[in-house]
């Protein structure tokens, strides 16, 4: 730490991002990336543009944004678009939460969510999940928040049904509920609807994973013309160029492939189910995870040595500290292939401990 720091800052923990290591044929199960590159056509645009990168780009995005919300069925100006739905987040806590309006969350859930309060600076409050993991919706009634909300949650997947997310919403009027949807594209159903009915609701979208766009940094926010307004405030006072041209060209090409999106996120559907029936059959516990990974513990191998049983093996999971997940690892859901060589290494740990 500098002397200069500002002492705002001193004490905070920033975000620990999943490894990203260059290692040869490792099979990489722990950022929760896809599998599958990015659609053709958002390659060919994405280059296309690389053409006349001399100039700024549209500050505004009104292609991609305009397409963003025709598909979503909501105007130009309920739709924010911004460099990954990290920065759309960022924005929530800066714009809608302070000392007096807390935000709320989770204790496990995203763990930019508490970096994003500590930058800010704001209040904030964590509420445990039960005890099997699950978000009990009772609990964020009546607070007069800004309640973070990750449906699918991570890392546990675990999904809400949108009528108990309405449920709550309209019930508590005096609560801004911020749904990250980050996950939502792997079979279940979006919250966006609501936020023609609702001015307490702002949902946040991402590219980075089914549409294999993490590396370009795409994400976005729908929700009231209000409150997208407020967002454009911070954005317009922090980059107005928060997308860049290539990025912005590859979503337009991404959104034009939609078909390539949806079959993708079958295979890793089915992928999951997969994976999920191998590994209960081995005796491993695993939440019921609609989202791109799948949560698991096995009852008498601990998590710290599955984490590293498979880096052996050039298999990367996520392994989480924090008591109560601490025997569980995240795991991102790959091709079939990938996932039966992952099984096999899982069957081998467990051949050794019982050895
Ligand atoms: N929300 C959740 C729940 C996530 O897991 C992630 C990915 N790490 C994000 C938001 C942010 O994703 P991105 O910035 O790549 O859109």
């Amino acid at each position: 730490m500098s002397r200069f720091l500002s002492s705002r800052l001193k004490n905070l923990e920033p975000y620990t991002p999943g490894e990203q290591p260059q290692i040869k044929n490792l099979i990489k199960l722990n950022t929760n990336e896809s599998p599958f590159p990015p659609s053709a056509k958002a390659i060919q645009l994405a280059a296309d543009e690389a053409k006349d990168l001399q100039l700024y780009p549209d500050p505004e995005c009104r292609k991609l944004t305009q397409m963003l919300a025709d598909k979503l069925g909501v105007d130009f100006d309920e739709v924010l678009v911004t460099n990954g739905s990290d920065e759309i987040l960022n924005f929530a806590f800066m714009a809608f939460c302070d000392e007096e309006r807390e935000a709320v969350f989770p204790d496990i859930t995203y763990g930019f969510y508490k970096v994003f309060a500590q930058l800010n600076g704001v209040a904030y409050r964590e509420i445990p999940l039960d005890e099997n993991l699950e978000i009990n919706l009772d609990d964020y009634k009546g607070l007069k928040s800004t309640v973070f909300i990750a449906n699918p949650n991570a890392p546990t997947g675990i999904y809400i049904g949108i009528c108990e997310i309405e449920k709550l919403v309209s019930e508590n009027p005096d609560s801004l509920f911020v749904i990250d949807e980050a996950y939502v594209d792997f079979g279940n159903q979006s919250a966006v609807p609501l936020i023609k009915k609702y001015d307490n609701i702002l949902v946040t979208q991402t590219f980075s994973k089914s549409r294999s766009m993490a590396g370009a940094r795409l994400g976005f926010g729908v929700g009231s013309k209000k409150l997208i307004q407020d967002l454009n405030t911070i954005k317009y006072s922090t980059n107005p160029y928060n997308i860049n041209k290539m990025t912005m060209a590859a979503g337009i090409g991404a959104l034009l492939d939609e078909d390539y999106t949806s079959g993708n996120c079958k295979k890793i559907c089915e992928a999951r189910e997969y994976t999920l029936e191998n590994l209960r059959e081995m005796g491993f516990e695993a939440t019921d995870s609609k989202a791109n990974f799948i949560f698991a513990k096995h009852p008498k191998i601990s998590g710290e040595r599955i984490y590293s049983g498979l880096r052996e093996r050039s298999i990367l999971v996520r392994h989480f500290g924090g008591a109560r997940i601490l025997e569980y690892n995240r795991i991102t859901i790959g091709t079939k292939e990938q996932m039966d060589k992952f099984l096999t290494a899982v069957r081998e740990i467990i051949k050794e401990e019982e050895k």
